[in-house]
């Protein structure tokens, strides 16, 4: 497995158990919330973790973002800021941008701005535990 920096922007409920998980994977990660809180919640949890606002683009530029392979927009209630988020990661020169969407406005909007991957937790999650009741035995899907 390839060793791959990642950048998750907002550590909600998604953003902290996706960026943990990454780390247990043994990658690198950098977790990025403007919540002093959720920062200190997951400081001992991930590689590097930082408190700033992540629509700024002189602090992503002084984080060094563009350097990262990956990077995830978990930032769900204000679309706002995801947006600015997404364009600011793609404009910066980040090779995959990955962000998720609270509707399908949102969606077609990250689509347009050139986002890789968009991804639906909730909506995503009753597809796959759909899958996995009909076949119990299909242990990931
Ligand atoms: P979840 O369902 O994953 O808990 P959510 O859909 O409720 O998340 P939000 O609460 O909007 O999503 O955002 C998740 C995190 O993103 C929060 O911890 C919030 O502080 C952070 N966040 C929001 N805007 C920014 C920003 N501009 N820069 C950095 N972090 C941000």
């Amino acid at each position: 497995m390839a060793f791959i920096q990642y950048a998750v922007i907002g550590l909600g409920r998604f953003g902290s158990s996706l960026s943990q998980e990454l780390t247990q994977l043994g990658h690198e990660v950098l977790g990025i919330d403007r919540d002093e809180e959720k920062v200190d919640e997951m400081s001992d949890k991930l590689t590097h973790t930082v408190v700033a606002d992540a629509t700024d683009e002189e602090v992503l530029r002084s984080l060094g973002v563009r350097n990262f392979d990956c990077a995830v927009v978990a930032i769900g209630d204000n679309i706002q800021a995801s947006i600015m988020a997404a364009i600011l990661l793609k404009e910066l020169g980040v090779k995959t941008v990955v962000a998720k969407a609270l509707t399908d406005q949102h969606a077609k909007v990250l689509e347009k701005i050139g986002v890789d991957r968009i991804i639906f937790p909730e909506r995503d999650m009753g597809v796959r535990v759909a899958h996995q009741l009909v076949s119990p035995n299909l242990l990931d899907y």
